[in-house]
């Protein structure tokens, strides 16, 4: 295990009700600016229950902040927040609401072009606080520092992430996730699960402790998934996956060990380039990176072939190969396609995203260094 560090200081309220806490999380006198979407929060409740809490507050609303947030959008919040002198920022919806919002606290006392934030990985030195009420069990930015923007002018999406844009507190209401489509469950069940992966499938016995969380919030995503689709307003169903989701992605199942996400990497540029879901993306590189990264991966693989899939017969190789064929189908049994193809999607950007990971220095990513841009074009072949 490697030496590490652990720092999470997001508070979680998390249950039935628990909006009408939120007044004691801001700090009395604020004004506070209030983040959303494209208007699910006023469908199902969520932002009429967030404006009754905040009655004490001065409040600014800005709506609008669009799935994969884009700069163009998040620069106009920017504006608004500097003029009218907000010091706290409310996200109420999905990951997208929380993460630009995140970018915006990054932003507004950034002295420059905020882009460079993202491209440029600029320091972010100070940030407005934030808080966040979640709708949509998926990201883990609820409980993290990290962000994923995206600049529509030039199809590109880039991650950062700073100690500032913690949120202060997160409200995790599961009621709140019944309204969900069921594409909406899918996608976030399916990017929990491979945020697992990207931390988990790497060397064997690195970490125990850490293996076996990932290993049962692995199991726990695979038996809540299909269940949360069934039966969109059981409770016990929607707070585990609410919970697990969280837990996915908050730090503590990395702490002191190695980690991929390459498959993040490469589908942040088929939704960059093509417009498709997040989730979308992952249900269709993870399995096409296991299969390239077969021989570096295959001890780990036949370890999650037997704990998690329960697959005790045959050779190395062949448990390796039977998750990789298990993990495909859970996600085809969510309904989501896993090939390219199926979305009319051919080679056609390929290299493109090959020529960007060459240009921004990713040469080596993943784990051990080893996805060089000539295998993500392999990647991609197998993704089709
Ligand atoms: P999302 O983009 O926030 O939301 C997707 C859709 O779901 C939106 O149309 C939204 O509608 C709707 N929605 C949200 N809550 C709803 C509810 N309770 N009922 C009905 N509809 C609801 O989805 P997401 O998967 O949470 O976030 C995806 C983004 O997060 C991507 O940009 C991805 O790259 C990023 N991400 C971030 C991290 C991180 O650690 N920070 C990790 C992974 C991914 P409205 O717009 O109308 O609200
Ligand atoms: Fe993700």
């Amino acid at each position: 295990m490697n030496n590490f560090q652990f720092y999470n200081p997001v508070k979680i309220e998390f249950g039935k009700g628990a909006v009408d806490k939120l007044s004691s999380h801001i700090p009395a006198g604020s004004k506070v600016m209030v983040t959303y979407g494209g208007g699910s929060i006023k469908a199902n409740g969520v932002y009429e229950a967030v404006l009754n809490a905040l009655s004490g507050f001065s409040v600014v609303e800005f709506g609008g902040i669009e799935p994969n947030p884009s700069y163009e959008t998040l620069i106009q919040a920017v504006d608004l927040a500097r003029k009218e002198k907000v010091d706290f920022l409310l996200a109420v919806g999905g990951g997208s609401v929380v993460d630009g919002t995140k970018f915006i606290a990054a932003a507004i006392p950034f002295e420059g072009e905020p882009w460079d934030i993202l491209v440029k990985r600029a320091e972010v030195k100070s940030a407005v606080a934030l808080g966040a009420v979640l709708t949509l069990p998926a990201t883990g930015s609820e409980m993290n520092a990290g962000a994923v923007i995206s600049k529509r002018a030039t199809k590109e999406k880039f991650a950062f992430g700073s100690p500032y844009t913690f949120p202060k507190f997160s409200i995790l209401d599961p009621e709140y996730t019944y309204s969900l489509p069921k594409n909406q469950i899918a996608n976030g069940t399916i990017d929990a699960f491979v945020h697992v992966m990207e931390q988990y499938m790497t060397y064997p016995a690195a970490g125990l402790v850490q293996d076996r969380w990932s290993e049962g919030l692995l199991q726990s995503l695979i038996e809540l998934g299909p269940k949360a689709l069934e039966n969109p307003t059981d409770y016990d169903v929607r707070s585990n996956l609410m919970w697990a989701a969280t837990m996915a992605l908050n730090g503590i199942i990395v702490v002191g060990m190695p980690s991929d996400w390459a498959t993040h990497m490469i589908g942040h540029e088929l939704t960059a380039l093509h417009g498709l879901a997040h989730g979308v993306t992952l249900a269709i590189i993870l399995p096409a990176m296991l299969n390239e990264m077969f021989e570096e991966k295959k001890e780990k693989l036949a370890q999650y072939a037997e704990r998690v899939w329960g697959i005790t017969s045959g050779t190395t190789d062949e448990k390796a190969r039977a998750a990789i064929v298990k993990t495909e189908e859970f996600f085809q049994s969510l309904g989501v396609p896993t090939h390219l193809k199926e979305y009319g999607i051919g080679d056609e950007s390929f290299q493109t995203i090959c020529n960007r990971f060459t240009e921004r220095g990713w040469t080596g990513m993943g784990e051990r260094r080893a996805l060089t841009p000539e295998r993500v074009l392999e990647v991609l072949k197998k993704s089709l």
